[in-house]
Order: structure tokens, then C-alpha cells, then sequence
């Protein structure tokens, strides 16, 4: 016990942490409902596992009523990078996470239970430290760098069965008052620890609500609460914080899950009580194994993977409604039955069960996320589509830009074109590069490498094409269409009835499917392409004539 230590560290502070408790009561909750947090550190972009974090508890909060808050956790001032709140909140807002208090700008909080930044809450963690120093259940620590890392040498070289600062090997946890004070008087550089009583050996049982029960070796170390700049850890500020801002549930990665019984530790030195912990698994990948034997399973990665930066998904064009069905997707197996009865839900509607989001990790996958998003735009309407898609060219494809700014009307068609009966596109950068025949002004089609199936017609190709010219007419609807490809088949001697051309295939020269593709290709470069008559609709009479004719005359 040392008030007059607890002085000397902190003469500033005359807060008293009562005084400290006392600016933020209980909340007054109805039965059931939960107070959760989003608690990131604005250090650079936000990785996809930010995002579904955040989603998961807004989903859990909305779905048990109660409050939703946003921490900024900036206590490690040399990772900070400009601009970074402002980042964060708005990549949240885009993707429809919504906080009941927080920050709300760079500077800006809203809410009572705030500064909702650590940076501005230095004076609280400080009174907190205090009174632990003063009951004698925190201590000033003047170890150097170098110290330390003698003392992890020492524990090496003796074989120590728990590596770090505790115990017998804590050399300034049992420095008596008179030396204390003299240092600190001194100038000496200072870091604050707790006076852990755990004991090597002693295993006690924590609960995660998706891990259940968990029995864990009780924390031993003399952690860091107070850093040199006088700020707190990520540890200290947690239980301060979450207490305070009297967090119910702490929903967070599960990279946290060893420092659990640190936390306890903490929490119960302070007198609180411990909220209720959920640890989300990482979203992992699967990775061909170096020797080509199989997979192996790893995180993502910010470095390696693209698709672990949240901005990835909208550079691609995914609609952020098919990024939050997709994250719901792996995060939850009871989702995607839901969803497929449920097109026109929020996600806020679905009851999470974070329970049932399995410990062994979301695991990411490029197939089920195209078929997802190719999903929900199949279900978006043609209006919806033609804003998204402006919206997303005007920022990310100046050419598809230009396309729709040149030719709305077109464009609107198109997409009746590509959308209907088809589910192809996942993303709007597919448009472009599924469709440049439509919407690509210099397109035209390669005529060095014919598709195989193609050989066997060629030399009628030309001539194919040249009846089509002849007898095409830009204004004839699908029927009219279509009923002169079959008068030019006839023609050729190819088969107007699939069926009957399957039974007899050596009396003819091949199928009406085989025609239209000539046709098909001539326009498109493609073999399977959306309905003929809406593409040449869509391109219009001038480069439908063109395209048949410059394919033609290459061929000859
Ligand atoms: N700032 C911490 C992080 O970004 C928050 C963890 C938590 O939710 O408590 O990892």
C-alpha cells in the first residue's frame, strides 16, 4: 500500500476513481438488452475482419435491443495515421453499421458515456492506476529495455517454465517506499505494472460464449498498464473502459482470447464485474501447400491477400449488400437458408446466434462470394442496378463511365439484356469485362483464333453471314428474328429442330444453335453470350453491320 507512491506517479490526478466511476452510471437497460462495442485502432486500413466484427455485434446488439457504441483506440500514438477516425466511420456507414454513441468525426463524440477516443481519456485510466497503486495492486516499474531483455536471458538460460516479468523475476515489484520515491523524484523513466496474485500452475475456468467453458492458466504477469508516455495498454483500457461505458458483451477477434485471464485479473482487482466474452474465429483461407500436396489453412493476410482490405470490395464493384450477405454466409450456417427465404429482409432482421459461429473460423472463398453477390444482383431491379452501377463507374471505370453517360437509355437496356434469366454478374467490374461487346466503344472481335467448334463450318461462314446481312432489319422484334435465322439455315442445311438434328446429325450441316453462334460471334466474340436479339439491340444497326461484315470478310 503506498498513497504517497500513488502521489508521487501521479500528482496531477486528483480525480478519485469513485469520482472517476461516478461520471458514468449504470445504464438504464431493459431485461435482455446488451450494450456492445466496436473498438478499432485507426492504424491504417480496415481489414475485412474489422468489418465483420463490427457487423457481428451490431447484428447481435440489434437483435437483443440496447446500445451499440464506437471506441476509438488510439493509444499507441506512433501507428496513427491521418485521417484514420474518419476512415473508419465512414467505411462502417457505407456498409449500414450504425452506432447509438461514439465518435461521429476526426474530433467529434456523441453520447454521454464519452470521450469515446483514449486519447482524451488519459486522466481516467490514470485514476484508475492510481488508486491500484495505492491499495498496492499496481507498482512502478523502472526497468530499461535492456533489463528486461536480461531478465528473459536469465529465464532462458534457467529453463523458466512462464517467460516474462513475475514473481521472483520482477525485480521492482518488491522495492521498498524510500527507494521508490527517490527514483521517481530522480526523473527516472517509469511504466506502471499490476501486482498479479495469480500462481504458476493454477488453472481457472473462463467462459467464451462460443468456446464454452475454458480452464486457462490464471495470469501470473505483472502487466504493463501505464506505458511511458502515460498512457494505458490495450489491456488496462479495455477494463477500464468496458467497465465504464458498462459494456455488457465484448465481442472481439480471438487473438484476445490468451490475455482473458489478464482482463479477469484486472477486472476483479478493480472491483467490476467481468462482462460476458464472445471470441470470433478469423475468417481463414486455404492455401495450395508449398509441395502441391493439398491445402493448408491460414488467416488472411493484409499483406498477401487483397481481398483482406475492406476497400478491396468496392474497388471490385461488389454491391455492399451481397459483401454483408456473404460475410453472414460463412459466419453463420443458419444464414443462407434464411436469406434464400428472405431476399428483401435487412440483415438486422436475421436472429445471430453467435453461439453457432463455430470456433474453427469463417473460411473465405472467391466462389461463394461471386455466387452470393451473383445472387443478390440477380434480385436487385433494373433501377437499382443502373444507379449502383453508375455510382460505382463514375469512381472506379472511366470508360464504362463514359459509356453511360453517352448512351443512359442503352445502358438501361443492356441490362435488362445481361440480367434477366442470367445470373453472371458478381460485381460491376464484370461489366466491362464480361460485356465489352456491349459497352466498349472500340471493341471488335479477334479473329486469328475461331473457337474449335467453328472449323468444320468455315468455309460457309461467309456466306452464312452475307444471306444475314441481306435479309437483316434492325426493327424486326425477337420472333421476326428469329424466323429469318431459321429461313437462312434452311438454307444451309442446317437443322431448325434440335431434336430432330440429335436423331439424324450426319444429314445436315449442323444446327440452328451452330448458325446463331456464327452470328453470336461475329457480334460478340463469344459462344455463350445473353440473348442475340436484346445484344443487337443493345450495339445498335450501324455496328451490328459493321461487326458481321469485317468478321465475314476476314474469314474469306
Ligand atoms: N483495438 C483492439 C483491436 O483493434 C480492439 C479489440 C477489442 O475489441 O477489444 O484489436
Amino acid at each position: 500500500m503506498s498513497k504517497r507512491i500513488a502521489d508521487a506517479l501521479f500528482p496531477e490526478i486528483k480525480m478519485t476513481y469513485q469520482e472517476a466511476e461516478a461520471l458514468y452510471p449504470p445504464r438504464d437497460l431493459p431485461d435482455g438488452a446488451v450494450c456492445t462495442r466496436f473498438a478499432p485502432s485507426p492504424t491504417g486500413f480496415m481489414h475485412i475482419g474489422g468489418l465483420y466484427t463490427a457487423l457481428l455485434n451490431s447484428l447481435f446488439t440489434r437483435s437483443r435491443g440496447g446500445v451499440f457504441f464506437l471506441r476509438i483506440e488510439d493509444t499507441d500514438q506512433k501507428r496513427q495515421i491521418e485521417n484514420g477516425v474518419t476512415e473508419i466511420i465512414k467505411t462502417l456507414d457505407d456498409f449500414q453499421i450504425h452506432f447509438d454513441e461514439g465518435a461521429v468525426s476526426e474530433t467529434g463524440d456523441s453520447g454521454k458515456y464519452g470521450p469515446y477516443r483514449q486519447s482524451l481519456r488519459r486522466e481516467i485510466y490514470q485514476a484508475f492506476a492510481k488508486y491500484l497503486v495505492e491499495i498496492g495492486r499496481a507498482y512502478p516499474c523502472f526497468c530499461t529495455s535492456g533489463e528486461l531483455e536480461a531478465i528473459r536471458e536469465k529465464q532462458e538460460a534457467a529453463n523458466a517454465l512462464q517467460k516474462g516479468y513475475y514473481g521472483e523475476w520482477a525485480v521492482c515489484r518488491d522495492l521498498d517506499e524510500e527507494t521508490v520515491l527517490k527514483r521517481i523524484a530522480n526523473g527516472d523513466r517509469w511504466i506502471v505494472r499490476i501486482r498479479s496474485n495469480g500462481k504458476l500452475g493454477n488453472t481457472q475456468v473462463y467462459h467464451d460464449t462460443i468456446r464454452g467453458d475454458i480452464s486457462m492458466q490464471e495470469n501470473i504477469l505483472d502487466a504493463v498498464i501505464i506505458k511511458g508516455d502515460g498512457l494505458p495498454t490495450y489491456h488496462f483500457a479495455h477494463v477500464v473502459d468496458d467497465h465504464l461505458m458498462r459494456t455488457t458483451d465484448v465481442i472481439r477477434a480471438d487473438e484476445w482470447i490468451a490475455s482473458i485471464p489478464l482482463h479477469v485479473e484486472m477486472f476483479q482487482m478493480l472491483g467490476f464485474p467481468v462482462p460476458r466474452y464472445t471470441h470470433l474465429s478469423p475468417i481463414m483461407k486455404n492455401e495450395a501447400k508449398e509441395d502441391g500436396e493439398g491445402v493448408s489453412r491460414r488467416k488472411l493476410s493484409k499483406r498477401k491477400d487483397p481481398e483482406a482490405r475492406v476497400g478491396y470490395y468496392d474497388e471490385a464493384g461488389y454491391p455492399v449488400s451481397a459483401v454483408l450477405d456473404y460475410l453472414l454466409t460463412i459466419s453463420s450456417a443458419d444464414y443462407e437458408p434464411w436469406r434464400e427465404e428472405n431476399m428483401d429482409a435487412s440483415i438486422f432482421a436475421f436472429d445471430l446466434d453467435l453461439s453457432k459461429s463455430g470456433a474453427a473460423g469463417a473460411l473465405f472463398d472467391f466462389d461463394k462470394l461471386n455466387n452470393v453477390a451473383k445472387k443478390r444482383i440477380g434480385h436487385m431491379s433494373e433501377e437499382q442496378i443502373f444507379s449502383a452501377a453508375s455510382a460505382w463507374a463514375e469512381q472506379h471505370d472511366s470508360k464504362l463511365y463514359q459509356y453511360i453517360q453517352d448512351h443512359a437509355e442503352l445502358f438501361r437496356k443492356s441490362i435488362t439484356v445481361w440480367h434477366e434469366k442470367r445470373l453472371d454478374v458478381a460485381k460491376w467490374s464484370d461489366l466491362m469485362e464480361m460485356y465489352p461487346y456491349l459497352y466498349d466503344p472500340s471493341f471488335s472481335v479477334n479473329v486469328k483464333t475461331l473457337p474449335e467448334a467453328f472449323l468444320p463450318h468455315k468455309e460457309r461462314i461467309p456466306a452464312i453471314l452475307t444471306d444475314y446481312l441481306e435479309i437483316f432489319d434492325y426493327d424486326d422484334d425477337a420472333a421476326e428474328w428469329f424466323n429469318k435465322v431459321k429461313e437462312i439455315a434452311s438454307k444451309h442445311n442446317y437443322c431448325v429442330k434440335m431434336g430432330a438434328y440429335k436423331k439424324h446429325p450426319e444429314d445436315y450441316n449442323g444446327s440452328i444453335a451452330d448458325l446463331s453462334s456464327f452470328i453470336r460471334y461475329s457480334l460478340t466474340g463469344a459462344t455463350n453470350t445473353p440473348d442475340l436479339h436484346g445484344i443487337i439491340h443493345v450495339i445498335g444497326k450501324e455496328a451490328t453491320l459493321r461487326r458481321i461484315m469485317a468478321f465475314r470478310d476476314a474469314l474469306r
